[in-house]
């Protein structure tokens, strides 16, 4: 460990101030002229030393939250595991937290080596040994526009290289989520991670299973809604967590592969994103597969419940699904074979649902993988770019067969066995 931190003046850093965000450089301020320490540190200032645009700006101070909260009135004080100061300008918020101290210092572990509590406050120094990576420790003062690295990060950044501070198998003891964080910077950053990280996530895989699915869930978010969800789907597919985190999805799936990327050219052309979308392509093979099975026993609307319900409930024991994200793939789901048998009768009432875009473009992904399907999508292209010919376009449809199963007639009539229902 250095004796003191290495110090790199503004012509050696060469952050540019115009890069940081006003209302973070006021919270850093105001805490120092209130007589306590303040950086920005974390992702943003790995961000800034990158020339990437930060995410979100961090503060850490040596003020407890009570005394941030003093300083800033408005400043909301959140967090059970990590107690933080909010302070919000408008729609932004800036998070405050206090120096906390490395985590073999009076952090409380389970009997697995897991963190239970942290929230042992500490020195400037020791907040830095605590955290996850090195590139993630670097403090910046943009008062004086000094950066300080107690760890090696800034050797790091230069070397492109995700290393943890301290030993790995310890830091992943502690916290299996930081496994996937590594691999969630290796694909935002483009940065490899060092060889005692690869080695160690055979281990971290089987550590997640600990980890409650409202946190994974979070991370799910993190690694796929932020514009890396290919670079981050390639990276997870090729390890063990693939197996733990998403054991219905075929590592190989070109429907994933071709969602993930479609959702990064989505958020770079600022579109609306959602979970939802995400877990309806993730889980869509084995829904087939599962419905499949299901149909020679059951009337198709029977069968698609179970089938739903059944994956649904296994995923969401792992990484957690609220409600609405799993009616949103529910529903993508049973309008699948709808938009591929398009009865003339129920053509409007699928055009008008409100998945019927979400719909169209799971077809749309499935269709660059499936020769069959081509017609089917490309009738609803049609269908969509030119209203005056929906009319001819339907009445070009094959005439419907009669079903087959006759169970199938006996509409409005509600299966007992099944939990709950799917579109509206
Ligand atoms: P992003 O750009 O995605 O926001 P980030 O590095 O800011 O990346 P956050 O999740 O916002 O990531 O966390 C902020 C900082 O808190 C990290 O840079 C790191 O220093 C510390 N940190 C976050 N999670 C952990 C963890 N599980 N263990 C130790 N330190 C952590
Ligand atoms: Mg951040």
């Amino acid at each position: 460990m250095p004796p003191s931190p290495r110090r790199l003046g503004p012509a050696e850093h060469g952050i540019r101030t115009e890069g940081v965000d006003a209302n973070s450089v006021e919270v850093v301020g105001r805490l120092q002229e209130a007589g306590f320490h303040a950086y920005l540190v974390g992702g943003c200032v790995r961000d800034l030393l990158l020339g990437f645009a930060p995410k979100d700006f961090d503060v850490a101070t040596d003020a407890t939250p009570e005394e941030v909260k003093s300083v800033f009135r408005r400043a909301r004080l959140v967090g059970r595991r990590f107690r933080i100061a909010h302070v919000r300008f408008g729609r932004e918020i800036i998070e405050v937290s206090t120096f906390r101290k490395a985590e073999s210092e009076g952090v409380e572990l389970d009997s697995t080596g897991m963190i239970v509590s942290d929230n042992q406050f500490g020195s400037l120094e020791e907040d830095a040994w605590r955290r996850d990576f090195t590139i993630n420790a670097l403090y910046y003062d943009p008062i004086d526009g000094e950066l300080l690295d107690y760890v090696g990060g800034l050797e790091d950044l230069r070397k492109r290289r995700i290393a943890f501070i301290g030993a790995t198998s310890v830091r992943i003891a502690e916290d299996p989520v930081r496994a996937l964080r590594a691999l969630r910077f290796q694909a935002k950053l483009q940065f490899d991670i060092c060889a005692s990280i690869s080695n160690a996530l055979t281990d971290a895989a089987h550590r997640l299973q600990a980890v409650s699915s409202a946190r994974l869930f979070e991370e799910f978010n993190k690694l796929f809604l932020l514009g890396y969800a290919h670079a981050a789907w390639q990276a997870i597919s090729v390890t063990p967590l693939h197996r733990i985190l998403f054991p219905c999805t075929p590592p190989q799936s070109e429907v994933v592969s071709l969602a993930m990327r479609n959702t990064d050219e989505r958020i770079a052309a600022d579109k609306p994103t959602t979970p939802g979308f995400l877990i309806a392509v993730l889980l869509w093979q084995d829904y087939s597969a599962r419905l499949n099975a299901l149909s020679s026993g059951h009337p198709p609307p029977v069968a698609a419940e179970i089938a739903a319900e059944q994956i649904l409930a296994h995923q969401s024991t792992i990484i957690a699904i609220p409600r609405r994200f799993s009616l949103f793939a529910r529903e993508v789901w049973t309008l699948q074979p709808r938009l591929v048998e398009r009865q003339p009768r129920s053509i409007d009432r699928i055009y008008t649902h409100k998945r019927f875009r979400a719909a169209y473009d799971l077809l749309e992904l499935r269709a660059k993988v499936d020769d069959a399907l081509h017609e089917a999508f490309d009738w609803w292209t049609r269908y969509q770019a030119d209203p005056a010919s929906r009319d001819a376009l339907i009445g070009a449809l094959p005439i419907p067969t009669t079903p087959r199963n006759p169970r199938r007639r006996r509409r409005g009539k509600k299966p007992s066995a099944v939990v709950s229902s799917t579109a509206p």
